[in-house]
């Protein structure tokens, strides 16, 4: 999608410090961190905006997506744990339209749910 910004992270149009990439999907550390460690996980093709819009049809990236989460988190040894948050729409402060998936780590997180 032209106007979405994470396509544009896609496209290396606007620079990212990269974690991981695939054929599917894309991983990058986000610009304004809220933990010590705190990256997001995308897919590369703009499939839906928002977890709202995930169907029998679609939702096959997103066990991919936590396929990949559970392998950085070893490689990157988040041993004590790590936080995955998904946003969705304007009460969750969701604020960019392409689906991404927050992994936080790197110290005590607080309870958040
Ligand atoms: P949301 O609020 O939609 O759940 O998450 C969007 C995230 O994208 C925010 O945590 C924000 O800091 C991050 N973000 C926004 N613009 C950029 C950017 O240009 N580069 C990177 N790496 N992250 C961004
Ligand atoms: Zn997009």
């Amino acid at each position: 999608m032209d106007d979405c910004l994470f396509c544009k992270i896609v496209k290396g149009e606007i620079p990212s410090k990269k974690v991981y990439e695939d054929e599917k999907v894309y991983a990058f550390y986000d610009i304004e961190p809220a933990a010590p460690v705190h990256f997001l996980v995308i897919p590369k093709e703009h499939i839906m905006s928002s977890c709202g819009e995930v169907t029998e049809e679609n939702s096959a990236i997103i066990g991919y997506i936590y396929q990949v989460i559970a392998k950085l988190a070893r490689e990157l040894k988040l041993d004590k744990g790590y936080r995955v948050v998904t946003n969705c729409g304007e009460d969750a402060g969701q604020t960019v339209q392409h689906i991404h998936f927050h992994v936080l780590a790197g110290g005590p997180l607080g309870k958040m749910a």
